[in-house]
């Protein structure tokens, strides 16, 4: 029963065709799809049904709740100083990387030869440019990611028989995942050698027997064990008369100094390691993506096993990584390489745009390499410290900003934001600021 008196708010609320012939919506209905659309137009008409919105407001309610992207993923500027952040993708990609996957995105000669128009080599620009970059490597092969690498190099070398790993190698890579267990799912078993703190060449020549089909060894590359230590080198290693398989984790293909610790692809080759595993959105700055690298013969087999299917990568990352490896610096490495004196004048000039009102103060502050990689490597660097209650409203703002909390305190680290969004960063802030007020 309606009030003859008022008219019914249900009347008032505009037909869906009405709303929907907004321009606006028109648009979003090619960028984000009918159905994100239609929920916002629904969710609009619902609040002017029960009173809580103005029926003219309906067409501008349903644009401002419609998402902002075709996928829940936000875009974020990661303001926490490091670098490879497991939680927010790891690295980001280089401005060639991503046009080559945009490019790669519709239709493309991924397995086609134009010349001759029949099929070709899967990907095999990248294996190229992989080869190019490591000539030390006889042959390679791109696969999902680095666990997925270090699967397929371990089933086709040792399924069902045993592998040995140095218990001080015995390394959980993040979110409960062991690779120990990973190995162990290839149905080989596990021999582990040595002690935590020590592990010599003579512990694993002690175990070799008749099953032994490789060694494992593998980069303690989210710890450091320091003290009374020792491992076997993998040119010691290479001494064995079993294949043996080098996961270094975070894909630097070359010697990088400032990470003198860290082992990449080349060397470790050039030491005698049979087969080489590592990620490729670690330090190589490129897409998720596992590269193995190593003798012909052992790749070949890696390729051929019916495992390789299951883990071979899609175009776009065929794509990304191609131009990672070819292209210009990462961003990537640029962050790690940042040079302190250039943090120092932006997070001045950031305080400086943020004004009085922000309180914000120009601190010293240690960026990380993270994403298990080159532990204990402290990036000197500079940040803009704010007071620790903005660090929510900073992280749930249109333009999300996720930086460091330490005590009271939040820092904003520039390292890995790129100069280009500083002025985002300081709306971004001045916005948190002000909705506090
Ligand atoms: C990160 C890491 C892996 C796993 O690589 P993903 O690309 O994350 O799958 C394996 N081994 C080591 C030593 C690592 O550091």
């Amino acid at each position: 029963m309606t009030d003859p008196g008022r008219p019914d708010p249900r009347r008032a609320v505009p037909r869906t065709d009405v709303v929907l012939a907004d321009p606006r919506l028109r648009l979003a209905v090619d960028r984000i799809g009918a159905a994100q659309v239609m929920a916002a137009v629904r969710q609009a008409q619902q609040e002017a049904r029960s009173g809580g919105l103005a029926p003219v407001d309906v067409p501008d309610r349903a644009v401002a709740i419609l998402p902002t992207g075709a996928s829940e993923l936000r875009s974020v500027i990661n303001a926490t100083g490091v670098v490879l952040h497991t939680n927010l993708g790891r690295a980001p990609l280089s401005t060639a990387a991503i046009a080559a996957l945009t490019a790669a995105a519709g239709y493309v000669d991924v397995e086609f030869d134009l010349d001759t128009g029949s099929r070709a080599r899967r990907g095999r620009g990248t294996a190229a440019a992989l080869r190019e970059a490591v000539p030390a490597a006889g042959d390679v092969l791109v696969v999902n990611n680095g666990a997925a690498a270090l699967l397929l190099a371990v089933t086709t070398l040792a399924g069902g028989g045993e592998i040995l790993v140095s218990r001080g190698e015995m390394v959980e890579i993040g979110d409960g995942f062991r690779l120990p267990d990973l190995m162990a799912a290839t149905g080989s078993r596990i021999i582990e050698v040595g002690t935590t703190n020590r592990t010599r060449l003579a512990d694993y020549a002690a175990v070799i027997g008749p099953e032994t089909r490789c060694i494992v060894k593998i980069h303690p590359s989210n710890f450091r064990i320091t003290g009374f230590t020792a491992q076997s080198s993998i040119a010691e290693l290479a001494t064995l008369p079993v294949p043996l398989i080098a996961d270094i984790g975070s894909g630097l293909l070359r010697p990088d100094l400032l990470l003198p610790d860290e082992p990449d692809a080349a060397t470790a080759l050039t030491a005698g390691a049979d087969v080489v595993t590592c990620s490729g959105d670690k330090l190589l700055g490129g897409p998720q993506a596992g590269l193995l690298l190593g003798a012909a013969t052992l790749i070949q087999a890696m390729r051929h096993h019916p495992l390789a299917r299951a883990l071979r990568p899609d175009k776009l990352t065929l794509a990304a990584l191609e131009a990672t490896l070819r292209g210009p610096a990462t961003p990537t490495f640029a962050a790690l390489h940042a040079d302190p004196a250039t943090l120092r004048l932006r997070c001045e000039r950031l305080a400086e745009l943020l004004g009085d009102d922000a309180g914000g103060e120009v601190v010293p502050c240690q960026g990380a390499v993270g994403g298990g990689g080159a532990p204990g490597v402290p990036l000197p660097g500079w940040a803009v410290a704010l007071p620790a209650d903005l660090a929510e409203r900073l992280r749930t703002g249109e333009t999300p900003v996720v930086g460091r909390v330490t005590g009271d305190r939040l820092l904003l680290d520039l390292r890995c934001v790129p100069e280009a969004t500083d002025s985002a960063l300081a709306e971004a802030v001045r916005f948190a600021v002000a909705a506090g007020r």
